[in-house]
């Protein structure tokens, strides 16, 4: 049963022309009709910022939303995943999660995948309008930035294909620190581009530790990196040892007490030497809070989007910033790459055989190993038998058992290469396709449906 005036908060954004709108919205009720039956969300991650963004979305309006996650509910969750309870414990994330809001937010649909995101093609990650990232893992956040990388399809001159790019908006928190960022594939920088963004783990300086101590967790450090050392040299630490954990706790609280610093307990030894950083509720939900409203943003246009990049504080207050991070354009993941064409029935021998007499291609490489994401096609070493069979293969079959109609984006490796290079394929039969495009035949819905629509206003 729909609520009489449920959504009116949601048509005062969708339904109305202001000053902040982005360029080109046009308001009107079929907005909100297109994020309740067209518009399909797919969120990664069930956990503690996956459960937020889950129930931000269903109240915002949007419908049809799918959820992968592949972990099983953990009793040290339920303080701050709210859609689990006590009796969930051990069941699937994903699953429990879409039940729970289904069951709560009249009209939701919200689909589980219970599965590790390598285990989809990426033909399941192509039919989302757009992606919303809960991750707490670099690693995986690195793989959804390249899948949606690889959907991106480049113009001949070396211009983003508007109606490829799959939006990323991206969240994650550190204790009370979190991130919302937006990735416009082509357009805005992806992950790879700022992977300096996430250092390696520091510790404290170690001057810091023997000479300036100024708070408990540097206390604990000396106990535990420096006294350990020399006072029980040759022994190694163990962090799951109960009488060494002591031993640095008793250290550490003895050095504090030299030096006048409060805080030192036996929970705050644990957190620091074994690195535990707390996951606090309140920034889980600031963060899903924005994520949520960028992607409402970015389907909609109700709002210019994020440019591009929003840090959050709250340790001492609340504070936000906004970085406006630039592309790499060399980047390896997002990056045009170099074109290549081939004809329509070429197989997987002929493509190589093209990029070996490519003027720039040919140059780089000798014996290259191809792959397309995360699938070898032709791998030399010892993946060669496996592979080898792919060589008289038609590329068009090898892609489409991939999920790829037409221009794909291949990773190309060789031993005379530093790093994997960007081969985008293009077979000659691209032009009908997009003819069918443009009558709206193969997927492109109109003004509300379309990203083409909508991209380049993030620039
Ligand atoms: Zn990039």
């Amino acid at each position: 049963m729909e609520l009489e005036g449920r959504w009116q908060d949601l048509d005062k954004l969708l339904a109305r022309d202001g000053n902040l709108v982005g360029p080109g919205f046009e308001p009107g009720p079929e907005l909100r009709e297109f994020l309740q039956t067209d518009c399909r969300v797919l969120c990664i991650g069930a956990g503690g910022l996956g459960c937020e963004i889950l129930k931000d979305l269903a109240l915002s309006g949007f419908v049809n939303v799918d959820v992968i996650d592949m972990d099983t509910i953990d009793v040290s969750n339920l303080n701050r995943q709210f859609l689990f309870r006590m009796s969930d414990v051990g069941k699937p994330k994903a699953v429990v999660a879409a039940e729970r809001v289904n069951a709560r937010v009249a009209g939701a649909r919200v689909t589980p995948h219970y599965c590790r995101i390598e285990d989809l093609p990426p033909s399941f990650y192509s039919e989302f309008t757009i992606i919303i990232l809960g991750l707490d893992s670099l690693e995986a956040r690195r793989w959804m930035n390249s899948m949606a990388c690889s959907l991106l399809e480049y113009e001949d001159d070396g211009s983003p294909d508007m109606s490829t790019i799959k939006p990323l908006v991206d969240g994650g928190t550190e204790g009370f620190k979190g991130h919302a960022r937006v990735i416009i594939p082509g357009v805005t920088p992806c992950f790879e581009c700022t992977l300096w963004l996430f250092p390696p783990q520091t510790k404290f300086p170690l001057c810091t530790l023997a000479e300036t101590p100024r708070s408990a967790a540097h206390c604990i450090e000396y106990a535990h990196l420096i006294l350990w050392s020399q006072q029980r040299a040759g022994e190694e630490f163990d962090a799951d040892c109960e009488e060494h954990m002591k031993w640095v706790f008793e250290r550490a609280t003895e050095r504090a007490r030299q030096y006048g610093i409060p805080g030192v307990t036996y929970q705050l030894t644990q957190g620091v030497v074994k690195n535990i950083i707390p996951a606090i509720a309140s920034t889980n939900a600031i963060i899903s809070a924005a994520c949520v409203l960028e992607a409402l943003k970015a389907v909609t246009m109700c709002s210019s989007g994020l440019n591009n990049y929003l840090m959050y504080t709250g340790s001492q207050g609340i504070y936000t910033h906004t970085v406006a991070y630039e592309k790499d354009e060399s980047c390896p993941v997002c990056s045009a790459g170099v074109l290549l064409q081939a004809p329509a029935d070429a197989t997987l021998q002929q493509v190589i055989d093209l990029m070996l007499a490519h003027p720039t291609l040919g140059r780089l490489m000798a014996h290259p190993s191809v792959s397309h994401g995360a699938t070898p096609l032709y791998m030399r070493g010892v993946l060669e038998d496996g592979t080898r069979a792919n060589l008289g293969r038609p590329m068009a079959e090898l892609l489409r058992g991939e999920g790829v109609e037409a221009a794909a984006l291949l990773t190309v490796n060789d031993k005379k290469l530093s790093a994997p290079l960007r081969v985008r394929l293009r077979r000659r039969r691209r032009r009908r396709r997009r003819a069918a495009e443009l009558d709206g035949r193969a997927g492109c819905r109109g003004a509300h449906a379309c990203m083409c629509m909508r991209a380049p206003r993030f620039v």
